[in-house]
């Protein structure tokens, strides 16, 4: 007999959980009348990671989406804008080396391919990122993506979000549990039962009994109950690729409360890793990324104090161990692991929760009619999502292989051509004499990084591509032309957008316009 999907159970109810929660029973609204059910079943002890606070500009649609008020978010999660990241003192280490990756494509990027015109010499002396995308100077003016008239969800400027990751869990719930109908059931799992085909087919909790389903989605975090610990698929490690395994986390607070936020996300290299800044509109939240295997935790820790000030005294610094890599599979029989059960990587360019939207947003689109079809759609879901997963790790490393840093042996290490993955090695090679672009390497529908990240990050640490005159004969004009354009878009919006702080505070006192 064909046996339907219509039980959905996902084990966790941190961001990943609730996240997915909210895309699937979005998604299947109409179906719940017919017996549809997305159930969410948490620990009542065990707490959520409550780090994660950077995202991407996908939780803007993925929020819509699942029927949350931008303004409540604003107000309910301490949310804040996320225009992009700076990457201080990652080429050179000295004081003044620093660029952006913004959210902002460069400007013309489906006509024509600026990187070439700015190598030869195009752009004037203004960095890649100037030259082509106004965003850079927006950061570093601290001014907000939009204004109070632009409505919920759009934007001047692209934008993601940094929020409060303790209250963000809590807050889908509410809107989970009340708006879109998923049950909640607080307990702890203490075991599962699986059918002979090495289905789960029930998981057996300390306080709400036995909870069967046909859909068990695996949010449980670093433990990885129903994928690892169950199901036993294995773990693979990228410790050798990005060495980071600790991060040393703070929150502090602003010294005046009008002191203003960024709204990028600040990355500082240090010694042994990077140091993370997030402004949020109550606090910051910061933390040490580093290699245990380059640096003491006490040496790690003075670190972060000469960045924090001395104010960290008074602060609890949280210890997190981190393990670089992911599951073998994501989706094996009956069971899929979405967020930290499916893997990690350091939190670099917040690529964690963007890969939870995704994961949500594959699942519900792909959703099983029935068990028969559901290998079908896992292996896609596999084939997809390794895809995204060796795309971040080739991503993430990238940042650490253009260092011309020398000054400490993580440094040292990480240019090691052994640490380097083959198809970065090759992408590098290949970049030497052609720039990435829209249509190159990058021919998935959602990337997670597309082209213009890695022209970003590329020319932003001093990566030269060979460009011969000849290349952009034919071009020069349209080069110039959308150059000038990004001057003048970028003269505009300094001088209407507002500052970041104070469009937050009239956000919490009026909201934005409803869509
Ligand atoms: C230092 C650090 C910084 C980060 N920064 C970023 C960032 O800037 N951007 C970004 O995108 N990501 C970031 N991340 C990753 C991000 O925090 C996670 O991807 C995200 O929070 C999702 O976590 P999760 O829901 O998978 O797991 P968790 O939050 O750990 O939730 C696990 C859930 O499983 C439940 N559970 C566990 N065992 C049981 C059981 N036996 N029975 C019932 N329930 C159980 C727990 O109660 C909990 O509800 C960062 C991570 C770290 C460590």
């Amino acid at each position: 007999m064909v046996r339907p999907i219509h039980n959905i159970v996902i084990v966790g109810g941190g961001t990943a959980g609730w996240l997915t929660a909210g895309v699937i029973a979005a998604r299947h609204q109409g179906r719940m009348k017919t017996g549809f059910t997305v159930t969410l079943v948490e620990s009542p002890s065990i707490g959520i990671i409550g780090v994660g606070e950077g995202t991407w500009p996908t939780m803007r649609a993925t929020l819509e989406k699942i029927g949350v008020s931008e303004t409540d978010f604003f107000r309910e999660c301490d949310s804040a804008f996320k225009q992009g990241a700076k990457f201080a003192r990652w080429t050179t280490g000295a004081a003044d080396d620093a660029y952006y990756h913004p959210l902002m494509l460069p400007q013309g990027f489906t006509q024509l391919n600026l990187a070439p015109h700015w190598l030869g010499g195009g752009g004037g002396d203004r960095t890649f990122c100037d030259a082509v995308c106004p965003q850079g100077a927006l950061c570093d003016d601290g001014l907000a993506p939009k204004m109070i008239t632009t409505p919920e969800y759009q934007a001047v400027a692209n934008y993601a979000y940094h929020l409060d990751a303790g209250k963000f869990a809590p807050f889908l719930q509410k809107h989970c549990t009340q708006k879109l109908g998923v049950r909640h059931v607080l307990a702890d799992v203490e075991s599962v039962i699986q059918a002979e085909n090495g289905d789960i087919a029930s998981i057996r909790t300390k306080q709400a009994g036995e909870i069967p389903g046909d859909l068990f989605v695996d949010c449980s975090g670093f433990s990885a109950l129903l994928l690892g610990k169950t199901l036993g698929v294995g773990f693979k490690d990228c410790s050798d690729v990005l060495f980071c395994d600790t991060a040393l986390a703070v929150q502090v607070p602003y010294e005046r409360a009008s002191d203003p936020i960024a709204s990028h996300t600040i990355s500082t290299a240090q010694s042994a890793g990077w140091i993370w800044d997030i402004g949020l509109p109550t606090r910051r939240g910061t933390g040490y990324v580093y290699s245990s295997r380059h640096s003491s935790e006490d040496a790690a820790h003075e670190e972060l104090a000469r960045y924090v000030g001395p104010r960290i005294k008074e602060l609890s610094v949280r210890k997190i161990p981190i393990r670089s890599g992911h599951r073998e599979l994501f989706w094996k029989n009956n069971c899929v692991a979405v967020g930290l059960a499916a893997g990690f990587l350091e939190p670099l360019e917040a690529s964690a929760i963007v890969l939870v939207e995704l994961s949500a947003k594959l699942i519900s689109e792909q959703m099983p009619a029935n068990r028969e079809v559901m290998d079908i759609v896992a292996a896609r879901f596999n084939e997809v999502t390794g895809y995204r997963w060796g795309r971040i790790i080739d991503f993430l490393k990238l940042h650490y292989v253009l260092t011309k840093r020398t000054d400490s042996r993580f440094w040292i290490d990480n240019v090691d051509p052994a640490s380097v993955p083959d198809r970065l090695k090759n992408l590098l090679h290949l970049w030497k004499y052609r720039s990435p672009w829209f249509f190159d390497e990058f021919d998935r529908l959602e990337e997670v990084f597309p082209a213009a990240s890695y022209q970003y990050v590329l020319y932003g640490m001093g990566f030269r591509t060979e460009v011969e005159p000849e290349d952009n004969e034919g071009t020069q004009s349209m080069a110039a032309r959308l150059i000038s354009e990004n001057a003048t878009l970028t003269r505009q919006l300094r001088a209407k957008l507002p500052k970041n702080r104070d469009l937050l505070q009239k956000i919490f006192d009026h909201g934005l316009q409803p869509i």
